[in-house]
C-alpha cells in the first residue's frame, strides 16, 4: 500500500493557481460533472410534468415533485456504495472515469425520444455513476496535499468554486436549448458537458500522480468471496422484492418514496451507531461523534429546506410567477442558476470575513445555528406571494430573495460542515467522511419526498410558514446547546 508521503511526492506540487497541478483535473472534471447534473435537474422537474404536447411526459405534478426527491436522496445515497468500491476495489481514479461514463450514458438515455422507462434507467445510470464520482472526486482533492499543508482549505475552497461555476452556467444553456429545441437537445447538451469532463479527466490524470491511483484498503483474496456473495444476494433480493410488489400492484411512486425515507434517516443512524460502537473508535472520538449527531440533524434540515429550490420552489417559479419581460418569457430553468450564482459571488466575502475575525468568529455549532435561521427566514419570504390569489401572477423576485437568503445558510454551512466531518469521524473510519457528509443531503431529500406530498394537500402558505418556523426553532435549540457541542468536540474548532 502507498504511504501519503509517496503519493504527495508524486503529485506536482505547483501549477495551478499555486496550487498542485492536479487540482486542475479535478476542478474541470468536477465542473464539467455538475454542470451535466444541475443542468439536467434544472429542466427535469418540468419535462416530468409537462403535458405531452408540449414534449414532457404528462406526469401528475405532485408525482414529479416526489420522483425529484427520491433521485435527490438516491444521488447523495449511492456515494456510500461509490466510496467502497474506490476504497476497496478500484481506486478513485478508476472510479471516477467509471462514474463519468455511467453519467454521460445517463443523459445520453434522456436525449433519446424513450419515455418514462428511459427516465428510469438514466435515473438509474446516474445514481450510481453520481455515487462512483462524486465523493470520489472530491477525496483525491484531499490526497494532492501533505497533512500539513497550508494551502489545503484553500484547495477545497478552489474546488467548491468549480462545482458552483458549472452549476451556474449550465441551467443557462440548458435551459435556453430546450427552449429552443426541446427538452432532449437540453439533456444532450448535459450529456456533452459529462463528455467533456470525461476527455479532461483521462488527459489531465497524470497530474494527479499516484493518489487514487490504488485502492486504500484493497480486498483480501478471502474477502472477495464474501463480497461477491453478499452483491449477488442483494442483487436478487432487490429484483425479487420489485418483481412482487410490482405484479401485486403495490410498487407505486408513492410507495417507494415511503422506502426511500425510512431508509434515508436509517441508513446514517446506523452507520453513525456502528463507527460509535467500533472497538477502533476510541472515548475522545466517541465524544466527538456525539457531537456530530446534532449538527448532522441540523445539517439535514438545512438542506431539506435548500434542496427544494429545484423541486417546490422551480414548480412555484413555473407556475405562480409572472415571468414575462416586454416580449421575452424568462426560461423557469434559469432561477436555478441563481444558488450557484450568489455563492460564487459571495463565498470570497465570507473568506474575508473570516480571516478578519480570526479567533473572534462563530463555532461550528453557532454557524450551523446562523444557517438554519437563513433558511428558516428563506421560506418566511415566501409565505406572502405563497398567499396571493391563485389567479394572479406574483412577481418572480420573492424566489429570487428566498434563493439569496439560504445561500447566506449554505455558504455558513456546506464549507464548514463538510470540514467538520473530516474532523469529527473516528480515524478509522476517514475514508468514509466524505459519504457520511453526503448522507445529509441524502436524509434531507429522503425526507422531502414526503414533504412535496403534503406540500399538495395543505396551503403553500402553511408550508412555507411551519417549516420555516421549524428551522428556526431548530436553529435556536442549537445556539442553546452549542457550548456543550463545543466541549464534546474535545479541542476539534
Ligand atoms: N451543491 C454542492 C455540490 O453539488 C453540495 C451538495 C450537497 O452537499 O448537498 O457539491
Ligand atoms: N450550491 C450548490 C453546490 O454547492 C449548487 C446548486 O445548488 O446549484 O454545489
Amino acid at each position: 500500500m502507498l504511504s501519503k508521503e509517496e503519493i504527495v511526492k508524486s503529485v506536482p506540487q505547483k501549477g495551478f493557481l499555486g496550487h498542485p497541478k492536479g487540482l486542475f483535473s479535478l476542478f474541470f472534471t468536477e465542473f464539467w460533472e455538475r454542470f451535466s447534473y444541475y443542468g439536467m435537474r434544472a429542466i427535469l422537474i418540468f419535462y416530468m410534468y409537462y403535458a405531452i404536447k408540449d414534449g414532457g411526459l404528462g406526469l401528475d405534478r405532485s408525482q414529479a415533485n416526489i420522483i425529484m426527491s427520491i433521485y435527490g436522496s438516491l444521488i447523495y445515497m449511492s456515494g456510500i456504495i461509490g466510496g467502497w468500491i474506490a476504497d476497496r476495489i478500484l481506486g478513485t481514479q478508476k472510479a471516477v472515469f467509471y462514474g463519468g461514463v455511467m453519467i454521460m450514458l445517463g443523459h445520453i438515455a434522456l436525449s433519446l425520444p424513450g419515455g418514462v422507462m428511459a427516465l428510469y434507467a438514466s435515473m438509474a445510470l446516474i445514481i450510481i455513476g453520481t455515487g462512483l464520482l462524486k465523493p470520489n472526486v472530491s477525496a483525491v482533492v484531499g490526497d494532492l496535499y501533505s497533512d500539513n499543508d497550508p494551502r489545503r482549505d484553500s484547495g477545497f475552497s478552489i474546488f467548491y468554486m468549480g462545482i458552483n461555476m458549472g452549476a451556474f452556467v449550465s441551467p443557462l444553456l440548458v435551459g435556453w436549448t430546450q427552449e429552443a429545441w426541446g427538452f432532449h437537445a437540453g439533456f444532450a447538451v448535459a450529456a456533452i458537458g459529462m463528455f467533456i469532463g470525461l476527455v479532461v479527466f483521462v488527459v489531465t490524470k497524470k497530474n494527479l500522480g499516484l493518489a487514487g491511483s490504488q485502492p486504500t484498503n484493497p480486498l483480501l483474496p478471502e474477502e472477495k468471496k464474501k463480497t461477491i456473495f453478499v452483491f449477488t444476494a442483494a442483487s436478487i433480493a432487490i429484483a425479487v422484492a420489485g418483481l412482487i410488489t410490482y405484479t401485486t400492484g403495490h410498487l407505486t411512486i408513492e410507495n417507494f418514496s415511503l422506502l426511500i425515507t425510512t431508509l434515508g434517516i436509517l441508513i446514517p443512524t446506523v452507520f453513525i451507531t456502528y463507527m460509535y460502537r467500533s472497538p477502533k473508535t476510541n472515548a475522545d472520538e466517541k465524544s466527538r461523534l456525539l457531537a456530530y449527531i446534532p449538527l448532522f440533524i441540523c445539517a439535514v434540515m438545512f438542506w431539506a429546506i435548500a434542496e427544494q429550490s429545484a423541486t417546490v420552489l422551480a414548480t412555484f417559479v413555473d407556475t405562480r410567477t409572472n415571468l414575462t419581460v416586454g416580449n421575452f418569457e424568462i426560461p423557469a430553468s434559469w432561477f436555478q442558476s441563481f444558488n450557484p450564482l450568489f455563492i460564487i459571488t459571495l463565498a470570497p466575502l465570507f473568506a474575508i470575513l473570516w480571516t478578519k475575525l480570526g479567533d473572534r468568529g462563530p463555532s461550528t455549532p453557532k454557524k450551523f445555528a446562523f444557517s438554519l435561521f437563513f433558511a428558516g427566514a428563506s421560506f418566511f419570504v415566501m409565505v406572502l406571494p405563497a398567499s396571493a390569489d391563485m389567479n394572479t401572477l406574483v412577481s418572480p423576485f420573492w424566489v429570487a430573495f428566498s434563493i439569496f437568503l439560504v445561500v447566506l445558510g449554505e455558504l455558513l454551512l456546506s464549507p464548514v460542515g463538510l470540514s467538520a466531518t473530516t474532523k469529527l469521524a473516528p480515524a478509522a473510519f476517514a475514508g468514509q467522511t466524505m459519504a457520511l457528509w453526503f448522507l445529509a443531503s441524502a436524509a434531507a431529500s429522503a425526507i422531502n419526498a414526503q414533504l412535496v406530498r403534503i406540500y399538495e394537500v395543505v396551503s403553500q402558505t402553511v408550508y412555507f410558514g411551519v417549516l420555516g418556523g421549524l428551522s428556526i426553532v431548530l436553529g435556536v435549540v442549537l445556539l442553546m446547546i452549542s457550548p456543550m457541542i463545543s466541549r464534546a468536540m474535545r479541542g476539534i474548532k
